[in-house]
């Protein structure tokens, strides 16, 4: 036995090694971290909301240095930091065999928010979760990314349901020592502090660093003390306000992070705009072009060059539209400084450049695709509806022509698989395992009868589903306590553990019609009550603060769960997020997905859910009409859709309640002579295997690479 003390320099290399480690995110997708930080103080784990730099600002310095006395946890300590040291320095990864000019002129990844984890809450929903996924899965193959974002000190808005059920919004300031960020500092050690001009003045702002692995994302923060107040205030919040808070926002993050880059020297070989909110960036480029003393054509053809841009959605609604009034406002001055007749620039937000300001409001979409080099949607049905969409941007081009492709959306399979399915899969697979997750073999065998019997992908599927269920009912007992007494529950008889367990949780978009599956109460109340084959509900999702609409689907579903005969086996818990996501997408056994088609892009929650078992039970939108094969999971209605919107609700509520009823219940509830269910597990399998080593962000990012970033 060795009873020597560890040296007192060993143990500050691994203190510093572990807050190093906090402040990068890596941790976030390593199991053996996370299990370091939580075993630091499990109960702040759980209170701190598993935010690791604020974790070790709770345990002392002094504690620190005495626990990593034990030789056992300082061994693991050592163990993590040395797999961390090695990621961030690998020489073998898929961008030095595929893509190595890409390392060293990266990619510049411009998004409005990134969604990384519940301990970094900057982000609105699935666009940003997307982003951090992106970002994860790039840093995983080595590629150079760079990303571009703002700083919202208040990020996105809590959810708290008020005694009418009614969603209101909360804000709370995060504090930046508390968080995975740094400061950035320019060459002279200052903190670097560039500008935008913003109508006559100056919107001064800072930058903070966010480490992803191997890249790292820079956020631009207006809180500085040369502003004036209105400035100063302008990246409180995610979206937040009016359209001139919003363009202002925009501009920010568009000019002010070219800026950015050009200041730390980074050299990006492309700018990919993730949606339009950033496509302002490509006048900053336009400027810098002609000030090199390039013609405005040939300034526009080197934007173009090195842009591309993603369209994420059909939904009018979702791509900002200026008055040109507002642009001039805020961007006039700017504008005038190229010295090219500003109607020029103005068309390049016009589908219709002869149209006047009046008939044509500035569309950011507009000014992405007409300065990119190549663009695309999200799903190939995305991509479709998009040519179709933007067709009258190219009259000379036949809609199946018009020059957008499409890239289908993925998740990053590490950062969204818990605990125990971690365990399972390290028992399973051994050691190596996370880095086999992402192939077809590791899936192959995880779906092979003869490597994991069908009763271990039941018991999994038990534990995971009451994790579910045990999570629910703890946050349910936390919401209650703001209810009223009226509304007071049994809360632990609120679920069931055997039960077919249905999850929906996403923004509360009209669009994706949350309330559909109760369209027939009768029916649904008979469903879930059957005292033989029940089914229950777990709901969550965010309306958006000025959609009233969303907020009563909030408000009905709520009613239901505690006011009908749905009680005890419907449950919507608040706050929805990244760590309500992740228990719900391991625990449902079926996750509903009902959007209006085409109107879901592509929806990534249904693909978070493969590597559990879980099976998609959704509209043929997005990816999963793509995903779909018939052996995977249930399909609501065909590759179709008819034009009147109140047809298709009723056509879609009918094919909804077959398919529940007639393959979904019986299927879960077909048991053997020893009580498991073959059918479904086999299903299961089919999930396994088809869709989680395909709908990922490492095959999303090796498409972006290989058909986009590559093809200058
Ligand atoms: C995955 C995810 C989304 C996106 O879900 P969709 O079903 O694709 O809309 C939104 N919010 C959170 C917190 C997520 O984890």
């Amino acid at each position: 036995m060795n009873n020597t003390p560890i040296p007192a320099s060993e143990i500050t290399e691994l203190t510093v090694g572990l807050n190093r480690l906090a402040r990068n995110l890596w941790w976030t997708w390593s199991h053996e971290a996370q299990e370091i930080f939580n075993e630091l103080s499990p109960r702040a784990w759980q209170n701190l909301y598993h935010n690791a730099v604020a974790i070790l600002h709770e345990v002392s310095d002094y504690e620190l240095r005495s626990r990593l006395q034990d030789r056992e946890f300082a061994r693991r300590v050592r163990e993590v930091l040395q797999h961390f040291q090695g990621y961030l320095h690998e020489k073998n990864t898929w961008a030095h065999k595929h893509a190595p000019g890409l390392i060293t002129e990266p990619v510049a990844y411009f998004s409005a928010e990134f969604g990384f984890h519940e301990s970094l809450p900057i982000a609105a929903g699935g666009l940003g979760v997307l982003a951090g996924d992106h970002t994860k899965s790039a840093s995983d193959l080595g590629l150079g990314l760079v990303g571009i974002s703002l700083f919202y000190r208040e990020g996105y808005f809590q959810q708290a349901i008020n005694p009418e059920n009614w969603q209101t919004e909360y804000y709370s300031l995060l504090d930046p020592k508390n968080l995975p960020v740094e400061r950035v500092f320019d060459a002279r050690g200052e903190p670097m502090v560039g500008q935008v001009e913003i109508g006559h003045a100056q919107l001064h702002f800072q930058v903070w660093k966010v480490n992803v692995g191997r890249c790292t994302v820079f956020l631009l923060d207006s809180n500085r003390p040369e502003n004036e107040p209105q400035f100063k205030d302008l990246t409180l919040r995610v979206y937040g306000g009016d359209s001139t808070t919003r363009i202002m926002q925009e501009i920010l993050l568009g000019i002010g992070g070219v800026r950015v880059l050009r200041s730390l020297g980074i050299q990006p070989s492309v700018f990919h705009m993730n949606e339009g909110h950033s496509a302002f960036l490509t006048l900053e480029l336009i400027r810098e072009q002609l000030g090199a003393g390039k013609s405005f054509d040939d300034a526009l053809s080197w934007t173009r060059q090195h842009c591309l841009f993603t369209t994420h959605t059909p939904v009018e609604a979702g791509h900002d539209r200026f008055d040109e009034n507002l642009i001039e406002y805020t961007l006039g001055r700017f504008l005038k400084q190229m010295r090219v007749p500003a109607n020029k620039l103005l068309a390049l937000g016009r589908v219709f450049p002869a149209n006047t300001k009046e008939s044509e409001p500035f569309c950011m979409t507009v000014l992405a695709l007409k300065t990119s080099r190549a663009a695309n949607g999200v799903s190939e049905l995305h991509g479709q509806v998009s040519r179709r969409m933007w067709q009258p941007l190219f009259p000379d081009k036949k809609e199946d022509d018009v020059p957008i492709g499409h890239i289908t959306n993925g998740i990053h399979i590490l950062g969204w698989m818990k605990g125990p399915m971690r365990q399972f899969m390290k028992r399973k697979l051994g050691s190596q395992w996370e880095n086999l997750a992402q192939t077809q073999e590791c899936w192959e065998k995880m779906a092979d009868p003869g490597f994991v019997s069908d009763e271990e992908l039941w018991a999994l599927r038990y534990n995971l589903r009451r994790e579910l269920i045990e999570f629910a009912r703890r946050r349910l007992l936390m919401q209650g306590r703001r209810m009223d007494r009226s509304d007071f529950i049994v809360y632990d008889r609120l679920l069931n553990p055997d039960t077919l367990t249905i999850g929906f949780a996403r923004r509360f978009a009209t669009y994706k019609r949350a309330p559909l599956v109760f369209s027939r109460m009768e029916e649904v109340i008979r469903m879930a009550k059957d005292p033989q084959r029940p089914i229950q509900f777990v709901f969550a999702g965010k309306a958006h603060p000025r959609d009233d609409e969303g907020k009563r689907f909030i408000q009905y579903i709520i009613h239901l769960s505690k006011h009908s005969e749905l009680q005890g086996h419907l449950v919507f818990l608040e706050n929805y997020d990244v760590h309500v996501a992740r228990h719900m997408i391991s625990g449902s056994d079926i996750w509903l997905n009902n959007p209006r088609r085409p109107l879901e892009a592509s929806g990534t929650s249904g693909q978070k859910i493969g590597m559990y078992g879980g099976l998609n039970l959704s509209i043929m939108d997005g990816w999963w009409r793509e995903g779909y094969d018939g052996t995977n999971g249930f399909a609501i209605g065909d590759d179709s859709h008819p034009t009147s919107v109140a047809e298709q609700d009723r056509r879609d509520s009918d094919n909804l309640y077959r398919v529940l009823s007639e393959e979904v219940i019986p299927c879960f509830y077909e048991r053997d002579a020893t009580g498991i269910p073959r059918r479904w597990i086999a299903m299961m399998r089919r999930a396994m295997v088809t869709l989680v080593p395909k709908y990922n962000t490492h095959r999303m990012v090796q498409e972006y690479a290989q058909n986009y970033y590559l093809r200058g």
